[in-house]
């Protein structure tokens, strides 16, 4: 490869050969691209060596910093014993301990691990699964799906009939198959004077109506346990997932928990529905499982979904692979990042990180043009008022000049950062996000 060093040369070289995601290419003609060379705990380093917090553990998959030594060096390990082996027929060390550490973690009865690649693979294996499990049962007609109002489960065409953004049911919605949504416990919508439980039992009765009137063909129920992420960080009360969890099992419908964003201690706890005790059917994982390292994902399920496929007939058994199914190297990243969680009781040590983060945040939370001040765990959120419709860009373009990395959806500015920030980082984090935001109003 050659070695230039300037950002300017990697830009425009990354611009004729790679399309970047969820991109429309020509702004680049105006708005940077950054080249990053390296990273280390929370910071990013492009090319020519200017520094970036990342406050958003690169979409959100980052948990314990950029180029994690105990992670690294797992990965060394394993690579010299096996990069890779197909998961049909064959089996290894890392993804069985996995497999089996991942059960014991997680809500009662998820005993069964399915591996994928990616979060959207993740959404399809539990969407196939679940109607396939009533199809074996003898209920074939039970295949329609229900999620949240401004639900976010992936962007392949399954998992975008279970996602609610308008922009892409615009754009794909002639591929797409049709499904209701119901509307979302999302607090920012309550009426004055009422509080965000009674939001969630508002929607619980529009829940509860819609599944009297359909269960019949609906196969599951699809949410975002607590944090609805790419609705702008969208929070509710745990209440709406109990009575959830008791609704879908009188209606004989699924729950599948899509915890991708919201698992590995995002929210407080290692998975968000342990804050409303309760084992979804389905449990999806994947962004923080590696610790922000490789691709993976992972779909846990129930015994009584596992056994529904235990046949004699090849077409019971659930129809469904990808090449690096359950690939060593991932899982390894996974046990690594477990073991992390394990050696540093990481949880205890967040509930302290968060504090110290509410406390030094109160400028901003109590600034007269944030509204929404909001916190779940290790994700903080709030909106801004401002005058420039183009406030994303715009904070993003200013807070890069700060030294931070900032990913605003709409007029929501969120903090995702990675669990190993420091008091002073926060410290700078937030002073330099004001400063931005006080440029922006
Ligand atoms: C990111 C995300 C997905 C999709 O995962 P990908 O790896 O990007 O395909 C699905 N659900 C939720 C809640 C997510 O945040």
């Amino acid at each position: 490869m050659p070695n230039k060093r300037s950002n300017a040369d990697l830009l425009a070289r990354s611009l004729a050969a790679v399309w970047h995601p969820c991109t429309q290419m020509k702004r680049h003609e105006t708005l940077p691209l950054l080249p990053i060379a390296r990273g280390s705990g929370v910071w990013l380093y492009d090319v020519e060596g200017k520094r970036y917090l990342d406050a958003v553990s690169s979409w959100w998959v980052n948990l314990f910093g950029h180029s994690n030594p105990r992670i690294n060096a797992a990965l060394v390990d394993q690579l010299g014993k096996l990069e890779h082996v197909m998961l049909a027929g064959f089996t290894h060390e890392p993804v069985v301990q996995l497999s089996e550490r991942l059960a014991q973690l997680a809500p009662a009865g998820l005993g069964h691990c399915f591996y994928a690649s990616d979060g959207a693979s993740a959404t399809e294996i539990a969407l196939k699964m679940s109607a396939h499990y009533w199809r074996n049962n003898g209920q074939p007609q039970k295949t329609d799906f229900i999620s949240l109002q401004n639900s976010y489960h992936g962007e392949t065409l399954g998992a975008l009939s279970v996602t609610d953004v308008a922009l892409f049911k615009d754009a794909y919605g002639a591929l797409i198959r049709h499904n209701a949504t119901v509307p979302s416990p999302d607090w920012r919508e309550a009426a004055p004077g009422e509080s965000a439980a009674h939001v969630a039992l508002r929607c619980i009765a529009q829940l509860e109506a819609h599944l009297q009137q359909h269960h019949q063909h609906l196969a599951a129920f699809i949410i975002e346990p607590l944090v609805q992420g790419a609705a702008g960080m969208a929070m509710y009360h745990p209440i709406y997932l109990s009575r959830a969890r008791e609704l879908c099992k009188h209606f004989n419908v699924h729950l599948i928990a899509d915890e991708i964003a919201v698992g590995m201690g995002r929210t407080g706890t290692l998975f968000a529905c342990e804050q409303a005790n309760i084992a979804p059917d389905f449990l999806l994982l994947s962004k923080g499982i590696t610790g922000g390292y490789l691709p993976l994902s992972v779909v846990l399920t129930q015994d009584h979904i596992y056994q529904a496929f235990y046949a004699d007939e090849v077409a019971r058994g659930f129809l469904h692979s990808h090449s690096y199914t359950g690939n060593p190297l991932a899982c390894r990243a996974a046990l690594a990042t477990l073991d992390i969680f394990e050696a540093d009781d990481v949880l205890q040590a967040n509930r302290g990180r968060a504090a110290y983060f509410n406390r030094a945040a109160t400028p901003l939370r109590e600034h007269l043009k944030v509204k929404h001040f909001r916190n779940s765990g290790m994700i903080w959120a709030f909106e801004v008022e401002s005058p420039h419709a183009d406030f994303a860009q715009r904070c993003f373009s200013l807070a890069l000049q700060h030294e931070i990395l900032l990913r605003p959806m709409g007029n929501t500015v969120y903090f995702m950062p990675p669990y190993v920030i420091s008091d002073a980082e926060i410290d700078l984090l937030l002073a330099r996000t004001l400063s931005v935001i006080e440029q922006l109003i």
